[in-house]
């Protein structure tokens, strides 16, 4: 017997779904296989301006400010996040980059660009200009999943669904529950379990973040990798490896580290800092926010903005799951 509404899978998608519907008075089952979570990131940014280009989504402002906010709320429910809203710096190389990052700027994006001499972050040599971006930080993405789930008031279910409709779950006990609104949002690996061609988006891509005795700073660099704090230590991350059509068995190709370690050193000095640990996982692209044809709601293909875009995609898609639910008992 499960409550009105199942959502599939607890990363920062599911969990933020289930945390808003929670809030909205709507009683729901989270079911989640708890494998391969892409939110369990060790520390993430929180960066409103992307990748290379210097992309800026139009949503990115309303997103950072409801993540920050979400975290608030989640600490004064005693339910404290490891994380800093310490900013983010974003080094570039040449006039050019600067350029292409300045066209993409929204003139409400409280940004300043410094000289990187002027950067008390431990900067290496060779950069042209640093993108300072003061709305931006870091946070821990498995503690920010659980805080969701325990503020959600959700029952949460461990195990894997074998299959979905608009209102029935059928989990790999072999049980069915029936629903009155399914919600699916199982990321990567759940795209893949599901079956290629089921229109659960893509590609996807593996990353691989080295965990750090300690931050070589306080304040995330970012710009081809990212270094960052972390709850204990530091992170040395990126997702850079070739896009594939389906989730894979997480792992570090040689030549990977090789290419991460070299845009660390691009970025800092290494030297004197330890590597702990690695954490590898797979995002998803091709967002998905809303009802499917088949009654079925997602929210999945996240892509690097999970936790940028996540809670406030989730915020919108728990307010029409409710809306529905009550037109129809209406
Ligand atoms: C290396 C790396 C670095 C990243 N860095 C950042 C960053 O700095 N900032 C940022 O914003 N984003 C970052 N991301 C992206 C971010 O992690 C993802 O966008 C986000 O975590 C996706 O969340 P999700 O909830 O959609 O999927 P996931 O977190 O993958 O969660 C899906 C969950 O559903 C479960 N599941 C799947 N299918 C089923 C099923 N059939 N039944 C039950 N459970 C199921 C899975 O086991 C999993 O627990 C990074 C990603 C990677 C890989």
């Amino acid at each position: 017997m499960s409550r009105p509404v199942v959502v599939i899978g607890a990363g920062v998608a599911g969990a933020s779904v289930a945390y808003f519907l929670g809030r909205a008075g709507v009683p729901v089952t989270v079911v989640d296989a708890g494998e391969h979570t892409a939110s369990h990131v060790p520390s993430a940014l929180v960066n409103p301006v992307r990748g290379q280009s210097g992309g800026v989504d139009p949503q990115a402002l309303a997103g950072v400010a409801l993540t920050w906010a979400l975290l608030r709320d989640l600490a004064a429910q005693g339910l404290p996040i490891p994380h800093s809203q310490s900013g983010v710096l974003r080094p570039v190389p040449d006039e050019r980059t600067r350029a292409r990052f300045e066209k993409n700027l929204p003139p409400a994006l409280v940004h300043d660009w410094l000289s990187p001499a002027r950067v008390s972050a431990p900067l290496a040599a060779g950069w042209a200009h640093v993108l300072s971006l003061p709305q931006g930080g870091w946070l821990e993405g498995a503690a920010l999943c659980r805080a969701l789930l325990a503020a959600s008031g959700a029952e949460v279910v461990r195990g894997r669904a074998r299959a979905w409709a608009a209102q029935s779950v059928t989990l790999d006990s072999g049980d069915t529950w029936a629903a009155r609104s399914v919600v699916w949002c199982g990321g990567s690996v759940g795209a893949t379990w599901a079956g290629l061609g089921a229109g659960l988006g893509g590609p996807h891509r593996m990353g691989t973040l080295l965990t750090l005795d300690r931050a070589p700073g306080p304040v995330p660099l970012s710009f081809g990798a990212y270094l960052a704090p972390a709850a204990q230590g530091g992170v040395l991350g990126a997702t850079f490896e070739a896009p594939s059509p389906r989730w894979t068995s997480p792992h570090l190709p040689l030549a990977s580290l090789g290419w991460l370690l070299g845009k660390g050193a691009a970025l800092t000095d290494l030297s004197g800092l330890r590597v702990t640990g690695q954490w590898t996982g797979t995002r998803l692209s091709g967002l998905r926010a809303g009802r499917g044809e088949d009654g079925v709601w997602h929210l999945s293909g996240l892509g690097s903005k999970g936790f940028l875009l996540g809670p406030l995609l989730a915020q919108g898609l728990a307010a029409e799951v409710s809306a529905s639910l009550a037109s129809r008992a209406g």
